[in-house]
């Protein structure tokens, strides 16, 4: 396979990759804990944060966060919940009598009443990490092109980098509202610019993300990084150090030139 050393089009996910969301995490999540039980005051599951931000990584999808919690405040042991997190997390939904999509709900309606009430206090709880902004800044003034392909509403990834006195092209960050998934949004970029896979380079912290993009026979040229700083483990960083179609990126590297993302 023939890569290129930079690409022409550099897509981004933004949390974790571009923006720390784990403050936003827990406290939704904390939320969103006192109205499915009530055994514990807002200050008492704080305790808890550290092991929530550790742990978070397992997560998969939203409404599994309060299960979570829950599952800290029942002390499971955290290794466990490391390594059997589908499992845990099955059988606490069985023997709460909880249902996916009322937690779910649950959790949407927290954040939505949220954003809704107090804009500023939500977005202040957005962290980005350090010298990303810089290097973006840089990027936004050269080549390649940028684009955001994320699953937070894009209004919110506009307001946060607005913020931060950056802002991205028109029609450059393509959020939730898009409704499909990130492969397609790649493939949409692609043919908007008529470029070749082999010129978009696309970095995100969740593996499953990246291997739904392999899984498309037309993007298999598309460069895939894992940004190590994200939510993920260091079993994910062994998984992608033994497998050549992904290169891991730590975000010393990001800061560098494309030239050193990939060893040959
Ligand atoms: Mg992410």
């Amino acid at each position: 396979m023939i890569t290129t050393t930079a690409p022409k089009i550099l897509a981004l996910d933004f949390d974790g990759v571009i923006c720390n969301g784990l403050k936003e995490y827990f406290q939704t999540t904390l939320r969103t804990y006192q109205k499915i039980w009530s055994d514990h005051s807002q200050n008492n599951l704080q305790t808890w944060a550290d092991s929530f931000y550790q742990l978070r990584p397992v997560i998969e999808t939203g409404w599994e966060m309060p299960i979570l919690l829950r599952a800290l405040v029942l002390e499971y042991d955290k290794d466990n919940i490391e390594s059997n997190w589908h499992q845990i997390c099955s059988e606490i939904v069985e023997k709460e009598n909880l249902n996916k999509q009322q937690v779910m709900s649950e959790l949407d309606g927290v954040r939505d009443h949220w954003i809704k009430s107090d804009l500023d206090n939500w977005l202040a709880l957005h962290e980005f990490y350090p010298g990303v902004l810089e290097k973006l800044g840089q990027l936004l003034d050269s080549s390649p092109l940028l684009y955001i392909v994320t699953t937070k509403e894009g209004r919110f990834v506009k307001q946060l980098l607005k913020q931060q006195n950056l802002s991205f092209p028109e029609g450059h960050i393509f959020g939730k509202e898009v409704k499909q998934p990130k492969y397609e949004t790649l493939r949409q970029i692609l043919k908007d610019n008529q470029e070749s896979p082999n010129n978009l380079w696309f970095i995100e912290d969740l593996l499953k993300t990246l291997k739904t993009v392999q899984t498309q026979s037309d993007l298999r040229e598309v460069k895939l990084f894992l940004a190590d700083w994200g939510y993920n483990t260091s079993k994910t960083h062994e998984i992608v150090k033994e497998d050549n179609t992904i290169s891991l990126l730590s975000l010393e590297k990001f800061s560098q030139d494309f030239s050193q993302w990939i060893h040959f």
